[in-house]
């Protein structure tokens, strides 16, 4: 029977696949298919690691005997009986044979399928054996990962993983999914994303937005309604996940994937026109990227710059050895000269909240034991609690300067102090290059206002720094006291709020007034419900996903700046400033919408 899951749309489009339910614990395990010419020598990779792990367990069993309890030894016992059991050997071979997972894929979608079933035994001791299952199961992963074509490395499952074949697409549902795993998942099998946890601005759906894949997020109860292997639809406009639906359902989204590939495709016909309002105003588009390998997406976008790298993004998925200097470099210059002499602006890393570094981090202890990491040691506060690793990363982004424009942007700078401590930091790196001969070049100076602290404090900001670029997702967050990533209260996060809006219009004013640039990075740039409203502030420079780019530029193209007049004054003055932004402009230009046929 069909059922229905709701969540939080955060990625556009309509996905339709089988599902893969994957632990949160297990996402991180290599997902891609064999040839079918390899499945023989999988299955037998499969068979040597359980051989392997046989022989640990008897091995250990001969350790142990003596005056060990004899409940010990019946466990390791009961180990060895299941390695051997029909239901997980055979069955997991059959993931291999008939679906051409790699082995540990394999395994870890029928111990899905096993502690499923143990979840519903009445029984309490069966019910306990499930961690038994759970544990041979990890014992066969870390011995696939020993054995030779591990799945672990990620340059390896992004190699093999896109080759999809004739095999039904797939979509994962998680309970949670990390930026870093989500960054992963880029050209993966999987066509859709559904997660329990998360809010719309979580870095995780953010990622999921420039995969351009549609997600939903905070679907609480996906994990418990959808079952390993479904025919799930993922509706990533509405934030419904429907499950085994019916032929006529199916039909009828499979219409709409079609009709949104259309649409896609008379955008993507923008790509060389300038955004230019109907009275003649040019607006910059900007692409928000997360490494130097999305450069050709932004400039395909027709994007005229870099407006934010997340650098942070470099430093994840590598088992916790961060980027050195050449390391960094090498990546920043890669953005700078791809772009052809269009400005990048390059974000100091934001690590910490939900971007934690990986398992092994150095910093993993203070991040991991945050009480309130959103509001703990991130950001340019993490930055300037490492000066050394800091000074790395500002040497890396000068020297990058020398082959191209670059922007260097702060973020989540908040206290005069740290104003002060980042100057310093960017002249004692440029100073150290300069000692050594080291070629650089020139940058401009950027804050983030993703705090009111600094938005509360402009002035002091614009006396300091070239630019500043307004982090919508943050300011949001802190603003309103409103966890991104928590979808508790996703339903208070609330960009509408007219004190977030008084915020953004004062920055944007003030910026302005001072001869300082001023954009927007945060996803209100890319999101066409704020696009009039932003413009009537006084914004010209939009940052975001290259995903997002046409049909913001599409919105600007039928915009007449003279006919927003007022519009600014009626948003921040009503009790509904989403009523009132929305009637406003639409009662300037009737054909607002995106998804209209006729051509801009
Ligand atoms: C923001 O906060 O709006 C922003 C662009 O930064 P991030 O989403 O990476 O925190
Ligand atoms: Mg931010």
């Amino acid at each position: 029977m069909s059922v229905q899951v709701f969540g939080l749309p955060v990625s556009r489009g309509v996905a339709i696949g089988r599902a893969v339910l994957v632990a949160s614990s297990r996402v991180d395990v290599a997902h891609y298919f064999v040839e079918p010419d390899q499945i023989v020598h999988e299955i037998a990779r499969l068979r040597v690691a359980r051989d392997v792990v046989c022989a640990e367990l008897e091995s250990l069993k001969q350790a142990v005997q003596g005056d060990t309890p004899a409940e010990l030894v019946a466990l390791l016992e009961v180990h060895v009986m299941l390695l051997n059991d029909e239901v997980l050997a055979s069955a997991t071979c059959q993931w291999i044979e008939e679906r051409h997972y790699n082995a540990e894929w394999a395994v870890t979608a029928q111990l899905d399928a096993l502690t499923r079933q143990f979840d519903e035994m009445d029984d309490e001791y069966l019910r306990e054996r499930k961690s038994d299952v759970e544990q041979v199961a990890e014992r066969l992963l870390q011995a696939l990962a020993r054995g030779g074509l591990a799945g672990t490395s990620p340059l390896l499952r992004q190699g093999l993983s896109a080759d999809q074949g004739d095999a039904a697409p797939l979509v994962l549902v998680a309970n949670d999914i990390s930026p870093a795993d989500m960054m992963q998942f880029k050209g993966s099998v999987f066509r859709g994303f559904v997660t329990e946890v998360g809010g719309r601005t979580s870095h995780t759906a953010i990622v999921a937005r420039s995969l351009d894949i549609p997600a939903v997020v905070g679907a609480r109860e996906a994990s418990r309604l959808v079952r390993q292997d479904d025919w799930v639809i993922i509706d990533g406009d509405a934030g419904i996940v429907l499950v085994d639906p019916s032929p006529m359902v199916l039909e009828e989204y499979r219409f709409r994937q079609r009709q949104g590939q259309l649409e896609r495709d008379r955008l993507a016909r923008l790509r060389g026109r300038p955004a230019v309002t109907l009275d003649g105003q040019r607006i910059e588009l900007l692409a928000n990227i997360e490494m130097p390998g999305d450069t050709p997406a932004a400039l395909d976008a027709g994007a005229e710059g870099v407006g934010l790298f997340r650098s942070e993004f470099l430093f994840m998925n590598r088992l916790g050895e961060l980027p050195d200097e050449q390391e960094q470099f090498d990546a920043y210059r890669s953005a700078v000269q791809s772009m052809r002499g269009l400005p990048v602006t390059i974000r100091t890393i934001d690590i910490g909240a939900d971007k934690p570094l990986d398992r092994m981090a150095t910093h993993k202890t203070e991040h991991d034991h945050a009480l309130n990491p959103a509001l703990g040691l991130r950001a340019i506060r993490w930055s300037l609690a490492d000066p050394d690793m800091f000074e790395v990363q500002l040497r890396a982004i000068l020297r990058a300067a020398a082959h191209g424009p670059v922007r260097l942007l702060v973020p989540m700078i908040s206290h005069p102090r740290e104003i002060q401590a980042t100057l310093e930091a960017v002249n004692r790196a440029r100073a150290a290059l300069v000692a050594t001969g080291t070629p650089h070049g020139s940058v401009t100076l950027g804050a983030m206002i993703e705090v009111p602290a600094a938005a509360l404090m402009l002035p002091r900001f614009l006396q300091h720094f070239d630019f500043v670029s307004i982090g919508t997702n943050d300011l949001i967050q802190y603003t309103l006291a409103i966890d991104r990533a928590d979808e508790a209260v996703a339903h208070l996060y609330d960009p509408w709020h007219p004190a977030v809006l008084g915020l953004i219009a004062n920055t944007i004013r003030m910026a302005q007034a001072a001869g300082k640039g001023v954009s927007v990075c945060g996803e209100m740039a890319g999101d066409p419900e704020f696009t009039e409203v932003l413009l009537s502030f006084g914004l010209r420079s939009f940052s975001m996903h290259p995903t997002q780019l046409p049909s913001i530029k599409q919105r600007i193209l039928r915009t007449e700046l003279s006919a927003l007049a007022g519009l600014a004054e009626q948003v921040l003055t009503a009790d509904d400033p989403q009523q009132a932004g929305l009637w406003g402009a639409r009662k300037v230009r009737p054909a607002l919408s995106a998804t209209s046929a006729e051509s801009p």
